[in-house]
């Protein structure tokens, strides 16, 4: 890509051509798949990670690797971000980036429902290390402002949050945490970054689970974090060097296959949402749907505003969840009901609200439990929408469902 010379190239060719280069000494077109763990050295290389420049200078693939770079300069580049570091998963992103910026004596403020993982680590393991947390409602501006102290150094958040899909304005949560000195971290897992671009909002961290739209095919855990490389340089070093929680070379390298694709991914995903969400919307069993670009979506202003694509997550409601879940298992055809998300394969489950705020959703206030029962009632069905037919995912849930 470094030769491209055109001015403001579109997001599907940056998709395509970002971070790859055909190889020096075959000519090969596409990014080589680069294993190998360590590399020819100069005789004055150091043996301490302290040394490292940021240039592609490779030593040991834990410090850097040709196709792991070729995967953090496209993400970086899809981002507009001015660099990112890959690791083995998001929750190895996620805890990288508690560990960097977090220590006894600090606080953070946290998203009151995010990724399950990284809920029931704060709720726990973090604080245990001497880390003060307070969960606040991140949709609720005023709450974050209150739960900010002198000692804040982080305020995370996740828009649209898992499961809910309850959405936070990125841009007004950055002032109120610059105005406090402290940083903002967002996951935008299931945003990403066809749809809002958190850095440029304000946020000064944006991390992704690698593992659902941008690797987009179930087939290769990976995570990121992306910012700016004052704050990423020493978090590489530091956390993602050190403690060792690097992404293997093959699974950057399926991921960088399955980011070529992913604006037209991301067109196809919203569209067949959108037909799926105004399907389940009609039908007589179901309650309630949830999907950011309805209108019945309980912040459609903020939704329209913040986002330019809605991605493919729908949850809706059934009365008795449990057993409706049973009978989906069993028999939907086309959609696995599975965990995970962001596929092109679709994929359902279901999540049931009493058994999810005792593993991992605490909260403080009736006002957050209020927030959880208005986005998610006795439990929600988790519905990703991949890239099949829509007919035929509708079809699917129609024989499945019954009437
Ligand atoms: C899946 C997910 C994660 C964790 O990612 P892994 O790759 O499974 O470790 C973090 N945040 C969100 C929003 C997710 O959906």
């Amino acid at each position: 890509m470094s030769k491209i010379t055109i001015p403001n190239i579109g997001d599907q060719t940056k998709a395509v051509h970002a971070g790859e280069f055909p190889d020096p000494v075959t000519g090969a077109s596409s990014p080589n798949l680069v294993m190998s763990t360590t590399f020819i050295a100069d005789a004055d290389t150091g043996f301490s990670v302290e040394g490292l420049d940021d240039e592609e200078n490779w030593v040991y693939t834990r410090w850097g690797n040709p196709t792991v770079h070729q995967l953090e300069v496209k993400l970086a580049v899809l981002e507009e971000a001015e660099t990112a570091v890959a690791f083995a998963s998001g929750m190895g992103a996620i805890t990288a980036l508690l560990f960097h910026l977090l220590k006894a004596g600090d606080h953070a403020v946290v998203s009151d429902v995010a990724y399950a993982a990284l809920s029931e680590i704060t709720n726990e393991m973090i604080p245990e290390l001497g880390v003060e947390i307070t969960k606040v409602n991140t949709s609720d501006i005023e709450s974050i402002r209150a739960a900010i102290k002198p000692n804040t150094k982080l305020v995370y958040v996740e828009t649209p949050c898992n499961p809910l899909l309850r959405l936070t304005d990125i841009a007004a949560v950055a002032e109120v945490v610059h105005a406090a000195g402290a940083q903002l971290a967002v996951d935008s897992t299931f945003a990403t970054p066809a749809a809002t671009k958190p850095l440029q909002l304000g946020a000064d961290y944006v991390i992704h689970s690698l593992t659902k739209y941008l690797g987009g095919h179930g087939d290769a855990l990976g995570g990121v974090i992306l910012g700016t490389k004052k704050d990423l340089s020493p978090l590489r070093k530091k956390t993602a060097i050190r403690l060792g929680g690097v992404i293997s070379p093959f699974n950057a390298w399926l991921i960088l296959r399955g980011l070529a694709t992913f604006p037209i991914r991301m067109r196809v995903h919203q569209e067949n949402a959108l037909k799926v969400a105004a399907y389940l919307e009609q039908h007589p069993k179901v309650k309630r749907v949830i999907y950011p670009s309805l209108p019945s979506h309980p912040q459609y202003e903020l939704a329209r505003r913040q986002m330019k694509n809605f991605s493919g997550i729908i949850t809706f409601q059934v009365e008795n969840g449990k057993e409706v879940a049973k009978v989906l298992a069993e028999k939907l055809q086309i959609i696995h009901y599975a965990v995970s998300l962001g596929h092109h394969r679709s994929l359902i489950f279901y999540l049931h609200s009493a058994d999810l705020r005792e593993t991992s959703f605490k909260f403080a206030t009736q006002a957050q439990a209020d927030s959880w029962d208005e986005f998610a009632g006795e439990g929600i069905f988790r519905l990703s929408i991949g890239l099949e037919d829509y007919n035929d995912l509708i079809a699917d849930l129609e024989q499945a469902l019954g009437d």
